[in-house]
């Protein structure tokens, strides 16, 4: 994915201002006092010129005068152009509050939209864009709408009317001076623009560039284990380096490009102002203006000189504002293939029965299950066995749709999920994860993740059914023990059975295993087993598992090859079929685990 902004189009671009326009005004008090404040802002500022010109033209009757009156006049020009100028600064603080208000308003709006948005997309999206990439546009493009906001939006009203008003009054207080004074502004305008779009572009390479540097870290960081134990800290440190280089060079490029523009304009408004002190000075020598009326022109320009400065960043703004605004709609209006169907009711479970009906699946084109069938009672176990890459964990992704099938139905209780709320299913459906994930929490806090308000003996319980109670009360802060990073601080097994707990907690009515003790000793599994079938007595219950010691129990066993059931039946059956079943039976089987599996059966 690339950060450049793909919208040209300009019906996009405009109806993107108008939606984030239209969030604007939802903060309509703030709106109007900033537009009200705007012009007073303008207007005491183009009214300091003035009062200077006038205050120098006194000035130059004090030294020629001798009365009393005109020393009044100096000193209360003097006052008016405090009062003017603590006014202009007051405005100006409270309009730019009111534009940096509306801005961080809808930044917090964004934010919390997207964040929703994330977590209902479905998982064929999140698996073909990377988190960091997520990440970067969550964050950049809110900020780059915000930004707008604060700064163009008011602003833009401001400097239209700051140099519209300012345009006119020095031309029509005299033409030729007039003309001379803002002939800086269409080449510092051209320049400020052009340098910001230069900025822009480099700006988008420079974010790539971070971006790049975002998932490097954010891959090693996450896989730090990997990456020590191949010792490749230098490979790690040559793909940081190099990235970092890159965007060291655009940063450099974007110093020059700022530096020679600031110049030029700098040079073009002092010989504009060398100009007007040249031609001003011969008028007023020939008494055609007076000094004040040429300070008047001087302070005008040094006055218009910031707001032409200033279009530059106008202009990057509204170009930021449309493209950040127009990808965060993209995702914002994106509609998941996973949501509630029109019409979908709450799933009623009365029993618990699961159905498979000739259930056919693939990611994206490929043939992942091939008319799978299958059902499951409440009460009983199916276990699911087969070679990697067979469909076993797709199938278990399909129950609490986390996809869709491509034909065929899955039902519980007669109601086909794909007609029932999400919510609603997935509180009925627990898929325990080989992968288990776990929070920057303290180990209860994880436990009781999909229900904070479980009693701390139900979190007990699940955590002794899961052959973790001893280990927990065994640490200084037991169950308040914080687990570091994604759990780095436990070991697989650990994690695995923490991840059992929760699921137990939630007490779901139909809970699937997904190789979830695959790193569980075996004596451990074989006590978390026995505990489970106590759970499982009134639950329907899936286990998906490449050791057959942890299946063997199961009221009936599938042998799964390249999305199909090949073998079907319970153990003793299977073996006696003597398939596939019996020959990875006897692959995995030591005679001693032969005695213990009766020994599990005997005491189901
Ligand atoms: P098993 O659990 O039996 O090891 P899976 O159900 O995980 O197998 O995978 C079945 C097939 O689907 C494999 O070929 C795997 O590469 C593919 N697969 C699994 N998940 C995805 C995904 N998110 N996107 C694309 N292909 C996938």
């Amino acid at each position: 994915m690339t950060l450049k902004p793909k919208i040209t189009n300009r019906t996009q671009i405009s109806g993107t201002y108008i939606r984030i326009i239209k969030m604007a005004l939802k903060q309509k008090l703030l709106l109007v006092f900033g537009v009200i404040t705007i012009f007073g802002a303008a207007g005491f500022q183009l009214w300091i010129p003035i009062l200077l010109g006038s205050s120098v033209d006194i000035a130059m009757d004090v030294f020629s005068a001798e009365n009393a009156d005109v020393s009044d006049q100096l000193i209360f020009s003097g006052v008016l152009l405090l009062i003017s100028s603590i006014m202009r600064g007051i405005f100006t603080m409270a309009y730019n509050y009111s534009g940096e208000s509306i801005g961080q308003h809808i930044g917090y709006e964004l934010r919390l939209l997207y964040y929703q948005k994330l977590q209902k997309l479905s998982f064929s999206y999140h698996s073909h864009i990377h988190t960091g990439d997520l990440i970067t546009r969550g964050i950049l493009d809110i900020e780059g709408v915000s930004m707008f906001v604060r700064t163009a939006v008011l602003r833009s009203i401001y400097l239209v009317v700051l140099i519209g008003t300012g345009t006119y009054l020095v031309l029509s207080a005299d033409l030729v001076l007039g003309i001379i004074s803002l002939s800086f502004v269409p080449f510092a305008g051209w320049r400020a623009t052009a340098a910001r779009l230069q900025l822009r572009s480099s700006w988008f390479a420079l974010q790539e560039k971070l971006s790049i540097l975002s998932k490097v870290m954010d891959e090693n960081l996450g896989g730090i284990r990997v990456v020590r134990s191949f010792a490749s800290k230098t490979h790690e440190m040559d793909k940081f380096d190099r990235a970092s280089e890159e965007a060291l060079t655009i940063a450099n490029n974007q110093v020059q490009i700022k530096s020679k523009n600031v110049s030029l304009i700098g040079i073009s408004f002092l010989t504009a102002m060398g100009l007007v002190l040249w031609v001003g000075g011969l008028k007023v020598i020939n008494g055609s203006i007076t000094i004040g009326e040429l300070t008047t022109f001087l302070a005008f320009m040094s006055i218009l000189q910031a707001p032409v400065r200033m279009l530059g960043m106008m202009v990057n703004a509204f170009a930021r504002g449309a493209a950040s605004g127009g990808r965060l709609f993209s995702v914002l209006d994106m509609s998941s293939d996973i949501e509630d169907s029109q019409g979908s009711t709450k799933l009623t479970i009365t029993k618990g029965v699961l159905k498979f009906k000739e259930v056919h699946f693939g990611y994206e084109g490929e043939h992942t299950l091939n008319g799978v069938t299958f059902e499951v009672k409440p009460g009983h176990v199916v276990g699911i066995v087969g070679p990697p890459g067979s469909g076993k964990s797709t199938i278990a992704h399909l129950i609490p749709r986390f996809y869709d099938p491509s034909s065929g139905a899955i039902t519980i209780d007669g109601q086909n999920i794909k007609d029932v709320t999400l919510d609603s299913l997935r509180h009925a459906v627990s898929v325990v994860e080989q992968d288990s994930f776990m929070f920057t929490a303290s180990i209860d806090h994880n436990v009781a993740y999909g229900n904070p308000w479980a009693e701390d003996l139900d979190v007990e319980t699940a955590a002794r059914n899961t052959q973790m109670y001893q280990y927990i009360s065994r640490l200084p802060n037991k169950f308040s023990t914080m687990i570091g990073e994604r759990g780095v601080s436990l070991s697989g097994g650990q994690r695995q059975r923490l991840s059992i707990a929760r699921s137990i907690l939630l007490n779901p009515k139909i809970i699937i295993f997904d190789d979830s003790t695959s790193s569980v000793d075996a004596a451990t599994e074989q006590k978390i087993r026995v505990a489970l079938q106590e759970i499982s007595r009134d639950r329907t219950s899936i286990i998906i598992s490449h050791r057959l010691s942890s299946l063997m129990h199961a009221d009936e066993i599938l042998f799964i090859e390249k999305g199909k059931i090949i073998e079907r039946g319970n153990h003793n059956k299977l073996i006696n079929n003597n398939g596939k079943y019996a020959e990875l039976y006897k692959l995995q089987i030591r005679p001693d685990d032969k005695n213990k599996s009766e020994k599990i059966k005997n005491e189901r």
